[in-house]
């Protein structure tokens, strides 16, 4: 099965992000056929259903349409520099639950492979939501990126100083700070799932604190 959703990468441009997302559809079913819908113009290079089974839908050489308007570390353009990988869930809107052990396994055996290809910098592994704060939430509290990071992809603070201007460490980190308290619950959602509720307390400080001393 493969998308016609994708076009040439743009003349010279590195591949050097890695964008997970949820498909936030009724079934998986309804997800593959959407990604590989010329109507829709969407698409993702990889969808991995909850059983872990991994769909390749798109080259990686070529550019998929998944991040949508979107920006990361002062830049706009995700889809030209990066891939994207769709986890099957009903997300936000349709029963989010749980992304399964066979499904996340799948994921970091897949993602292992393309940030090793690619050498795509852990700092650049990140969410739909961390690209486009105030239009996303997926993957959402439910995606355990700590799981993750132990294994080797993105970054996983220590928690630091409670100090500090969040909106600007925010900035420092990458998100786009236009709505800092988006930006603030989309950090949350990555790093402190347990309450997005955008507000800079102590340990959502420290923690950024942690992550910038990272970079
Ligand atoms: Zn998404």
């Amino acid at each position: 099965m493969k998308s016609p959703n994708f076009q040439p990468r743009p003349a010279g441009t590195k591949i050097d992000m890695l964008v997970i997302h949820y498909t936030g559809m009724q079934s998986a079913g309804a997800a593959l056929e959407r990604l590989c819908d010329p109507a829709a113009e969407v698409s993702a290079h990889y969808l991995i259903d909850e059983a872990g089974e991994v769909f390749a839908l798109v080259d990686e050489e070529n550019r998929a349409w998944h991040a949508g308007v979107s920006s990361w570390r002062g830049s706009g353009g995700v889809n030209s520099r990066s891939i994207g990988i769709e986890l099957v869930n009903p997300g936000h809107e349709f029963g989010y639950r749980p992304f399964p052990a066979a499904q996340m396994t799948a994921l970091a055996d897949l993602a292992q492979g393309i940030v090793a290809r690619w050498q795509i910098p852990a700092r650049n592994v990140v969410g739909h939501s961390d690209v486009a704060p105030r239009r996303k939430q997926d993957p959402g509290e439910l995606f355990d990126w700590y799981w993750l990071a132990q294994r080797g992809i993105g970054l996983w603070p220590r928690p630091g100083q409670p100090e500090g201007e969040a909106t600007l460490l925010l900035a420092e980190y990458g998100y786009d700070t236009a709505d800092p308290e988006a930006a603030l619950v989309a950090f949350q959602r990555h790093f402190r799932p347990l309450s997005c509720d955008g507000v800079a307390d102590a340990e959502t400080l420290a923690l950024l604190n942690g992550l910038v001393t990272l970079l």
